[in-house]
Protein backbone atom coordinates (compact mmCIF):
# COMPACT_ATOMS: atom_id res chain seq x y z
CA UNK A 1 0.00 0.00 0.00
CA UNK A 2 1.13 3.38 -0.76
CA UNK A 3 0.95 6.27 1.77
CA UNK A 4 -2.50 7.56 0.69
CA UNK A 5 -3.74 4.12 0.63
CA UNK A 6 -3.41 3.05 -2.91
CA UNK A 7 -3.71 -0.76 -3.29
CA UNK A 8 -0.79 -1.99 -5.42
CA UNK A 9 -2.55 -3.14 -8.04
CA UNK A 10 -4.00 0.46 -9.02
CA UNK A 11 -0.74 2.17 -8.19
CA UNK A 12 0.85 -0.34 -11.09
CA UNK A 13 -1.51 0.56 -13.15
CA UNK A 14 -1.46 4.09 -12.66
CA UNK A 15 1.97 3.68 -13.53
CA UNK A 16 1.23 2.50 -16.83
CA UNK A 17 -1.14 4.87 -17.58
CA UNK A 18 1.58 7.75 -16.86
CA UNK A 19 3.68 6.32 -19.23
CA UNK A 20 1.47 5.82 -21.95
CA UNK A 21 0.34 9.51 -20.74
CA UNK A 22 3.98 10.23 -21.45
CA UNK A 23 4.61 8.85 -24.73
CA UNK A 24 7.23 6.88 -22.96
CA UNK A 25 7.80 2.72 -23.62
CA UNK A 26 5.09 0.27 -21.42
CA UNK A 27 9.00 -0.54 -19.86
CA UNK A 28 9.25 2.58 -18.10
CA UNK A 29 6.03 2.05 -15.83
CA UNK A 30 8.23 0.15 -13.70
CA UNK A 31 10.62 2.81 -13.66
CA UNK A 32 7.92 5.06 -12.65
CA UNK A 33 6.21 3.10 -10.27
CA UNK A 34 9.82 3.13 -8.32
CA UNK A 35 10.53 6.61 -8.70
CA UNK A 36 7.16 7.68 -7.19
CA UNK A 37 6.92 5.60 -4.90
CA UNK A 38 10.19 6.52 -3.24
CA UNK A 39 10.20 10.19 -4.03
CA UNK A 40 9.74 12.19 -0.89
CA UNK A 41 6.36 14.42 -0.77
CA UNK A 42 7.37 17.38 -3.02
CA UNK A 43 5.91 20.78 -1.46
CA UNK A 44 3.72 22.66 -3.98
CA UNK A 45 2.23 26.17 -3.65
CA UNK A 46 -0.46 26.86 -6.16
CA UNK A 47 -1.08 30.69 -6.51
CA UNK A 48 -4.24 32.19 -8.24
CA UNK A 49 -3.98 35.48 -9.91
CA UNK A 50 -6.50 36.57 -11.98
CA UNK A 51 -8.55 33.88 -12.76
CA UNK A 52 -11.87 32.03 -12.70
CA UNK A 53 -10.93 28.93 -10.69
CA UNK A 54 -11.72 26.89 -13.59
CA UNK A 55 -8.02 25.09 -12.86
CA UNK A 56 -8.50 25.10 -9.13
CA UNK A 57 -12.15 22.98 -10.20
CA UNK A 58 -9.97 20.96 -12.63
CA UNK A 59 -7.14 19.88 -9.87
CA UNK A 60 -10.44 18.74 -7.63
CA UNK A 61 -12.14 17.03 -10.02
CA UNK A 62 -10.10 14.38 -10.74
CA UNK A 63 -12.60 12.11 -11.36
CA UNK A 64 -10.42 9.17 -11.26
CA UNK A 65 -9.31 8.50 -7.50
CA UNK A 66 -6.62 6.85 -7.97
CA UNK A 67 -5.10 9.84 -10.14
CA UNK A 68 -6.61 12.65 -8.01
CA UNK A 69 -5.13 10.76 -4.52
CA UNK A 70 -1.55 10.34 -6.07
CA UNK A 71 -1.25 13.16 -6.73
CA UNK A 72 -2.40 14.63 -3.60
CA UNK A 73 0.23 11.72 -2.26
CA UNK A 74 2.72 13.09 -4.27
CA UNK A 75 2.47 16.49 -3.21
CA UNK A 76 2.09 18.07 -0.27
CA UNK A 77 0.11 21.28 -1.37
CA UNK A 78 1.57 24.27 1.00
CA UNK A 79 -0.27 26.96 0.15
CA UNK A 80 -3.11 26.61 -2.20
CA UNK A 81 -5.45 29.51 -1.36
CA UNK A 82 -8.72 28.06 -2.72
CA UNK A 83 -8.39 25.02 -0.30
CA UNK A 84 -6.20 25.95 2.28
CA UNK A 85 -9.08 26.81 5.64
CA UNK A 86 -6.63 29.54 7.20
CA UNK A 87 -7.61 32.80 6.46
CA UNK A 88 -6.32 36.64 6.55
CA UNK A 89 -2.84 37.32 7.24
CA UNK A 90 -1.98 33.46 7.84
CA UNK A 91 -3.41 32.29 4.43
CA UNK A 92 -1.13 35.58 3.43
CA UNK A 93 1.79 34.31 0.91
CA UNK A 94 4.86 35.45 2.06
CA UNK A 95 8.38 35.28 -0.05
CA UNK A 96 9.79 34.58 3.23
CA UNK A 97 7.98 31.73 4.77
CA UNK A 98 6.51 30.15 1.67
CA UNK A 99 10.19 29.23 0.44
CA UNK A 100 11.50 28.91 3.73
CA UNK A 101 9.27 26.22 4.40
CA UNK A 102 10.35 23.83 2.05
CA UNK A 103 14.26 23.70 2.09
CA UNK A 104 14.79 20.99 0.04
CA UNK A 105 12.98 22.52 -2.78
CA UNK A 106 9.24 23.25 -4.02
CA UNK A 107 6.65 23.62 -7.05
CA UNK A 108 5.09 26.55 -7.71
CA UNK A 109 1.80 26.45 -9.61
CA UNK A 110 0.44 29.55 -11.51
CA UNK A 111 -3.57 30.09 -12.24
CA UNK A 112 -4.35 32.83 -13.57
CA UNK A 113 -2.92 35.71 -16.18
CA UNK A 114 -0.97 38.63 -13.61
CA UNK A 115 -1.26 42.00 -14.11
CA UNK A 116 1.00 44.59 -14.84
CA UNK A 117 -0.60 47.76 -15.21
CA UNK A 118 -1.00 50.53 -12.51
CA UNK A 119 1.92 48.92 -10.96
CA UNK A 120 0.34 45.60 -10.47
CA UNK A 121 -2.59 46.71 -8.01
CA UNK A 122 -5.24 44.98 -10.49
CA UNK A 123 -4.73 42.07 -8.01
CA UNK A 124 -3.48 41.79 -4.70
CA UNK A 125 -2.95 38.82 -2.43
CA UNK A 126 -2.46 39.79 1.21
CA UNK A 127 -2.12 43.31 0.16
CA UNK A 128 0.76 42.96 -1.79
CA UNK A 129 0.65 43.19 -5.66
CA UNK A 130 0.21 39.19 -7.17
CA UNK A 131 3.14 40.40 -9.79
CA UNK A 132 5.62 40.61 -7.23
CA UNK A 133 4.59 37.20 -5.15
CA UNK A 134 4.49 35.35 -8.19
CA UNK A 135 8.05 36.71 -9.26
CA UNK A 136 9.30 36.16 -5.89
CA UNK A 137 7.52 32.55 -5.70
CA UNK A 138 8.39 30.84 -8.95
CA UNK A 139 12.20 32.91 -8.50
CA UNK A 140 12.85 30.45 -5.75
CA UNK A 141 11.19 27.49 -7.28
CA UNK A 142 11.98 24.44 -8.62
CA UNK A 143 10.11 24.70 -11.60
CA UNK A 144 6.83 26.28 -12.50
CA UNK A 145 3.86 24.88 -13.40
CA UNK A 146 1.54 27.51 -15.84
CA UNK A 147 -2.43 26.15 -15.50
CA UNK A 148 -4.52 27.23 -18.12
CA UNK A 149 -5.01 29.84 -21.03
CA UNK A 150 -4.51 32.57 -18.33
CA UNK A 151 -1.33 31.67 -17.13
CA UNK A 152 -0.26 30.59 -20.43
CA UNK A 153 0.28 34.29 -22.20
CA UNK A 154 -2.84 36.31 -20.08
CA UNK A 155 -6.01 34.43 -21.50
CA UNK A 156 -9.13 36.47 -21.29
CA UNK A 157 -7.44 40.00 -19.47
CA UNK A 158 -4.99 40.17 -22.16
CA UNK A 159 -7.10 39.81 -25.00
CA UNK A 160 -7.95 42.74 -27.31
CA UNK A 161 -10.04 45.36 -24.71
CA UNK A 162 -7.68 44.38 -21.49
CA UNK A 163 -7.34 46.85 -19.58
CA UNK A 164 -4.85 45.28 -16.90
CA UNK A 165 -1.66 44.63 -19.04
CA UNK A 166 -1.59 41.13 -18.10
CA UNK A 167 1.02 38.61 -18.50
CA UNK A 168 1.21 35.04 -18.41
CA UNK A 169 3.61 33.31 -16.27
CA UNK A 170 7.09 33.33 -18.72
CA UNK A 171 7.17 36.79 -17.28
CA UNK A 172 7.96 36.36 -13.78
CA UNK A 173 9.28 32.54 -14.20
CA UNK A 174 12.87 32.02 -14.77
CA UNK A 175 13.91 30.90 -18.11
CA UNK A 176 14.16 26.87 -18.18
CA UNK A 177 11.94 26.28 -15.24
CA UNK A 178 8.76 26.67 -16.73
CA UNK A 179 6.25 24.36 -18.69
CA UNK A 180 3.35 25.78 -19.49
CA UNK A 181 -0.45 23.71 -19.10
CA UNK A 182 -2.73 25.86 -21.04
CA UNK A 183 -6.23 24.84 -21.92
CA UNK A 184 -9.48 26.60 -20.37
CA UNK A 185 -8.79 24.80 -18.21
CA UNK A 186 -6.09 22.76 -17.94
CA UNK A 187 -6.33 19.06 -18.16
CA UNK A 188 -5.40 17.62 -14.82
CA UNK A 189 -4.12 14.63 -16.08
CA UNK A 190 -1.83 16.43 -18.25
CA UNK A 191 -0.41 18.52 -14.93
CA UNK A 192 -0.18 14.72 -13.12
CA UNK A 193 2.16 13.20 -15.74
CA UNK A 194 3.94 16.54 -15.91
CA UNK A 195 4.89 15.94 -11.94
CA UNK A 196 5.24 11.96 -12.71
CA UNK A 197 8.29 13.30 -15.20
CA UNK A 198 10.06 15.12 -12.92
CA UNK A 199 9.48 13.37 -10.22
CA UNK A 200 10.79 10.42 -12.38
CA UNK A 201 13.85 12.11 -14.63
CA UNK A 202 14.06 15.29 -12.45
CA UNK A 203 13.80 17.36 -15.13
CA UNK A 204 10.55 19.20 -16.74
CA UNK A 205 9.01 17.23 -19.91
CA UNK A 206 10.35 18.11 -23.46
CA UNK A 207 8.11 21.14 -24.53
CA UNK A 208 7.38 22.92 -27.95
CA UNK A 209 9.43 26.65 -28.49
CA UNK A 210 6.18 27.41 -26.06
CA UNK A 211 6.91 25.64 -23.39
CA UNK A 212 4.22 23.31 -23.97
CA UNK A 213 4.76 19.59 -23.33
CA UNK A 214 4.99 17.73 -26.27
CA UNK A 215 3.61 14.44 -24.63
CA UNK A 216 0.46 16.78 -24.36
CA UNK A 217 0.32 19.35 -27.19
CA UNK A 218 2.26 17.71 -29.88
CA UNK A 219 -0.42 16.51 -31.89
CA UNK A 220 -3.04 17.93 -33.72
CA UNK A 221 -6.66 17.67 -32.28
CA UNK A 222 -8.08 17.44 -36.16
CA UNK A 223 -5.73 14.39 -36.17
CA UNK A 224 -6.69 12.16 -33.27
CA UNK A 225 -10.16 13.97 -33.41
CA UNK A 226 -13.22 10.52 -33.73
CA UNK A 227 -15.41 12.41 -35.82
CA UNK A 228 -12.59 12.86 -38.08
CA UNK A 229 -13.86 9.89 -40.75
CA UNK A 230 -17.06 12.31 -41.06
CA UNK A 231 -14.59 15.07 -42.19
CA UNK A 232 -13.00 12.72 -44.90
CA UNK A 233 -16.40 11.71 -46.27
CA UNK A 234 -18.08 15.18 -46.09
CA UNK A 235 -20.36 14.69 -43.59
CA UNK A 236 -20.42 17.66 -41.88
CA UNK A 237 -23.06 19.31 -39.07
CA UNK A 238 -24.83 22.20 -40.66
CA UNK A 239 -26.99 23.29 -37.86
CA UNK A 240 -26.88 22.71 -33.92
CA UNK A 241 -29.37 20.18 -33.38
CA UNK A 242 -29.86 18.67 -36.88
CA UNK A 243 -29.55 15.16 -37.84
CA UNK A 244 -26.01 15.34 -38.71
CA UNK A 245 -25.67 16.72 -35.22
CA UNK A 246 -27.25 13.55 -33.79
CA UNK A 247 -25.46 11.08 -36.32
CA UNK A 248 -22.13 12.78 -34.57
CA UNK A 249 -21.29 14.20 -37.76
CA UNK A 250 -17.97 16.81 -37.94
CA UNK A 251 -18.39 19.81 -36.63
CA UNK A 252 -16.11 21.90 -38.91
CA UNK A 253 -18.67 24.03 -40.54
CA UNK A 254 -19.24 24.88 -37.00
CA UNK A 255 -16.80 27.16 -36.35
CA UNK A 256 -14.54 23.63 -34.91
CA UNK A 257 -10.65 24.66 -34.53
CA UNK A 258 -9.89 21.09 -34.21
CA UNK A 259 -7.51 21.95 -37.33
CA UNK A 260 -5.53 24.56 -35.77
CA UNK A 261 -5.11 23.54 -31.71
CA UNK A 262 -2.70 21.21 -30.52
CA UNK A 263 -3.83 18.92 -27.74
CA UNK A 264 -4.41 15.74 -26.48
CA UNK A 265 -7.88 16.40 -25.85
CA UNK A 266 -9.45 13.39 -27.67
CA UNK A 267 -7.62 10.79 -26.77
CA UNK A 268 -7.12 12.30 -22.69
CA UNK A 269 -10.27 13.29 -21.91
CA UNK A 270 -11.63 15.37 -19.27
CA UNK A 271 -13.05 14.25 -15.72
CA UNK A 272 -10.77 10.62 -16.39
CA UNK A 273 -11.44 10.16 -19.71
CA UNK A 274 -15.38 10.67 -19.37
CA UNK A 275 -15.45 13.55 -22.23
CA UNK A 276 -14.26 16.01 -24.21
CA UNK A 277 -15.87 19.31 -25.77
CA UNK A 278 -15.97 17.45 -29.22
CA UNK A 279 -17.46 14.23 -28.33
CA UNK A 280 -19.86 16.13 -26.13
CA UNK A 281 -21.24 17.87 -29.46
CA UNK A 282 -19.49 21.03 -29.21
CA UNK A 283 -16.68 22.60 -31.40
CA UNK A 284 -13.08 22.64 -30.18
CA UNK A 285 -12.53 26.67 -29.53
CA UNK A 286 -8.70 26.44 -29.72
CA UNK A 287 -8.15 27.32 -26.05
CA UNK A 288 -4.73 25.82 -26.20
CA UNK A 289 -3.63 28.18 -28.60
CA UNK A 290 -1.65 31.46 -27.86
CA UNK A 291 -4.10 34.59 -27.87
CA UNK A 292 -6.68 31.92 -28.55
CA UNK A 293 -9.68 34.35 -27.17
CA UNK A 294 -8.36 37.06 -30.42
CA UNK A 295 -7.06 34.53 -32.23
CA UNK A 296 -9.30 31.74 -32.76
CA UNK A 297 -12.68 33.78 -32.59
CA UNK A 298 -15.54 33.78 -33.26
CA UNK A 299 -15.76 30.23 -31.61
CA UNK A 300 -18.97 29.29 -34.28
CA UNK A 301 -17.13 30.06 -37.29
CA UNK A 302 -14.23 29.33 -39.54
CA UNK A 303 -11.18 30.70 -39.28
CA UNK A 304 -10.76 33.45 -42.14
CA UNK A 305 -9.20 31.20 -45.10
CA UNK A 306 -5.48 31.86 -45.50
CA UNK A 307 -5.92 33.44 -49.08
CA UNK A 308 -8.91 35.34 -49.32
CA UNK A 309 -8.87 35.47 -52.65
CA UNK A 310 -9.07 31.50 -52.93
CA UNK A 311 -11.46 30.60 -49.72
CA UNK A 312 -11.55 26.68 -50.43
CA UNK A 313 -8.19 26.65 -50.11
CA UNK A 314 -6.89 25.48 -45.89
CA UNK A 315 -3.85 26.55 -44.22
CA UNK A 316 -3.04 22.55 -44.56
CA UNK A 317 -2.92 23.28 -48.32
CA UNK A 318 -0.94 26.10 -48.11
CA UNK A 319 1.49 24.63 -46.09
CA UNK A 320 1.98 22.02 -48.40
CA UNK A 321 2.30 23.67 -51.17
CA UNK A 322 5.04 25.83 -49.43
CA UNK A 323 6.92 22.60 -48.55
CA UNK A 324 6.57 21.80 -51.97
CA UNK A 325 8.10 25.07 -53.53
CA UNK A 326 10.72 24.64 -50.85
CA UNK A 327 11.53 21.05 -52.39
CA UNK A 328 11.32 21.85 -55.71
CA UNK A 329 13.50 25.14 -55.13
CA UNK A 330 16.20 23.22 -53.46
CA UNK A 331 16.36 20.49 -56.09
CA UNK A 332 16.73 22.86 -58.86
CA UNK A 333 19.53 24.90 -56.64
CA UNK A 334 21.27 21.43 -56.10
CA UNK A 335 21.10 20.70 -60.11
CA UNK A 336 22.46 23.97 -61.06
CA UNK A 337 25.16 23.57 -58.45
CA UNK A 338 26.36 20.09 -59.72
CA UNK A 339 25.84 21.48 -63.29
CA UNK A 340 28.20 24.30 -62.39
CA UNK A 341 30.83 22.32 -60.60
CA UNK A 342 31.51 20.33 -63.46
CA UNK A 343 31.98 23.19 -65.59
CA UNK A 344 34.33 24.29 -63.12
CA UNK A 345 36.15 21.30 -62.48
CA UNK A 346 36.80 20.36 -66.65
CA UNK A 347 38.23 24.04 -66.55
CA UNK A 348 40.74 23.48 -64.17
CA UNK A 349 41.73 19.91 -65.46
CA UNK A 350 42.85 19.65 -69.06
CA UNK A 351 41.23 15.76 -69.49
CA UNK A 352 38.35 14.81 -71.43
CA UNK A 353 36.81 11.56 -71.26
CA UNK A 354 36.55 11.03 -75.30
CA UNK A 355 34.82 7.54 -74.57
CA UNK A 356 34.34 4.89 -71.68
CA UNK A 357 37.64 3.93 -70.41
CA UNK A 358 39.65 6.16 -72.27
CA UNK A 359 41.13 9.93 -71.59
CA UNK A 360 42.16 12.30 -73.90
CA UNK A 361 43.94 15.64 -72.78
CA UNK A 362 43.53 19.01 -74.81
CA UNK A 363 47.03 19.94 -75.64
CA UNK A 364 49.11 21.79 -72.51
CA UNK A 365 48.94 24.89 -74.61
CA UNK A 366 45.30 25.50 -73.89
CA UNK A 367 45.68 25.43 -70.14
CA UNK A 368 44.48 28.75 -69.33
CA UNK A 369 47.23 28.70 -66.31
CA UNK A 370 50.71 27.10 -66.37
CA UNK A 371 50.58 24.03 -64.09
CA UNK A 372 53.90 22.64 -62.12
CA UNK A 373 54.84 19.17 -61.62
CA UNK A 374 54.26 19.85 -57.88
CA UNK A 375 51.08 21.31 -58.14
CA UNK A 376 50.03 18.33 -60.48
CA UNK A 377 51.22 15.94 -57.96
CA UNK A 378 49.00 17.70 -55.01
CA UNK A 379 45.66 18.31 -57.14
CA UNK A 380 46.33 14.94 -58.83
CA UNK A 381 42.40 13.71 -59.34
CA UNK A 382 41.86 10.38 -58.42
CA UNK A 383 39.13 9.68 -60.90
CA UNK A 384 40.00 8.93 -64.63
CA UNK A 385 41.80 12.40 -64.84
CA UNK A 386 45.02 10.67 -63.07
CA UNK A 387 45.22 8.56 -65.74
CA UNK A 388 48.08 9.41 -68.62
CA UNK A 389 47.09 11.12 -70.85
CA UNK A 390 45.79 9.60 -74.12
CA UNK A 391 46.36 5.95 -73.08
CA UNK A 392 43.30 3.60 -72.55
CA UNK A 393 42.93 3.39 -68.55
CA UNK A 394 42.91 -0.40 -68.62
CA UNK A 395 47.09 0.73 -70.14
CA UNK A 396 46.97 2.28 -66.52
CA UNK A 397 47.14 -0.70 -65.02
CA UNK A 398 51.15 -2.69 -64.61
CA UNK A 399 50.65 -5.99 -65.51
CA UNK A 400 51.33 -8.33 -63.01
CA UNK A 401 54.90 -9.95 -62.61
CA UNK A 402 55.80 -13.19 -63.49
CA UNK A 403 58.96 -13.22 -61.64
CA UNK A 404 59.53 -14.89 -58.38
CA UNK A 405 60.17 -12.88 -55.44
CA UNK A 406 63.60 -12.57 -54.37
CA UNK A 407 63.87 -13.78 -51.25
CA UNK A 408 64.00 -10.71 -48.29
CA UNK A 409 66.14 -10.92 -45.14
CA UNK A 410 70.70 -11.03 -44.18
CA UNK A 411 72.88 -12.07 -46.78
CA UNK A 412 73.98 -15.96 -46.02
CA UNK A 413 77.61 -16.30 -45.13
CA UNK A 414 79.56 -18.13 -47.38
CA UNK A 415 79.69 -18.47 -51.02
CA UNK A 416 76.98 -16.47 -53.40
CA UNK A 417 74.66 -18.74 -55.10
CA UNK A 418 76.82 -16.80 -58.19
CA UNK A 419 80.42 -18.47 -56.95
CA UNK A 420 81.14 -21.67 -58.13
CA UNK A 421 81.09 -24.24 -56.37
CA UNK A 422 84.39 -25.84 -55.41
CA UNK A 423 84.82 -29.68 -56.14
CA UNK A 424 85.04 -31.91 -53.19
CA UNK A 425 88.34 -33.41 -52.37
CA UNK A 426 88.40 -37.42 -53.69
CA UNK A 427 87.90 -39.80 -50.63
CA UNK A 428 90.81 -41.75 -50.01
CA UNK A 429 90.13 -45.56 -50.83
CA UNK A 430 91.16 -47.97 -47.85
CA UNK A 431 90.87 -50.66 -50.97
CA UNK A 432 93.39 -49.10 -52.76
CA UNK A 433 96.50 -49.46 -50.44
CA UNK A 434 98.27 -52.46 -52.01
CA UNK A 435 101.16 -51.07 -53.85
CA UNK A 436 100.49 -50.67 -58.01
CA UNK A 437 103.35 -52.25 -59.80
CA UNK A 438 104.77 -48.91 -60.91
CA UNK A 439 105.18 -48.66 -57.23
CA UNK A 440 107.31 -52.01 -56.62
CA UNK A 441 111.09 -52.02 -57.17
CA UNK A 442 110.92 -54.69 -60.00
CA UNK A 443 107.11 -52.97 -61.61
CA UNK A 444 105.55 -56.50 -61.09
CA UNK A 445 103.36 -55.75 -58.57
CA UNK A 446 104.92 -58.15 -56.09
CA UNK A 447 106.32 -56.53 -52.75
CA UNK A 448 108.48 -59.70 -52.08
FE1 LIG B 1 -11.69 18.04 -36.92
FE2 LIG B 1 -13.41 19.34 -35.35
FE3 LIG B 1 -14.32 17.74 -37.28
FE4 LIG B 1 -13.14 16.71 -35.11
S1 LIG B 1 -15.06 17.81 -35.19
S2 LIG B 1 -12.77 16.09 -37.25
S3 LIG B 1 -11.57 18.24 -34.71
S4 LIG B 1 -13.12 19.62 -37.57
Amino acid sequence: MLRCGISRRSFIKFSGAMAAALALPASYGTRIAAAVESAPRLPLIWLRGQACGGDSQAFLLAADPTIGEILVDLLSVDYFDTLMASSGDAAAPSPTTIPGTAPAGYIAVIEGSIPTGADGTYCLVGGRAFVDVAREVCGGALATIAVGSCAFDGGLAAASGGMTASVGADSVAPAGTLINLPGCPMNVDNLTATVVHYLTFGTLPPADGRGRPLFAYGGLIHNQCERRAHFEFGEFVLAWGDEAAQKGWCLYKMGCKGPEAFANCPTVGYASGTSWPVQAGHGCIGCTMPRFWDAMGPAYARLPPPLPFAPNVTADQVGHAAIASVAAVTVVHGAASWVRGRGTRDAEHPVAIASPGVVTARPDTERSTPVSAADDTDAAPTGPEAMPMGRDVDDAIPPPSLEAPTPEGPALEGPSATEPVPEPEPEPDVGSEAPTPADTPDGSGDPG
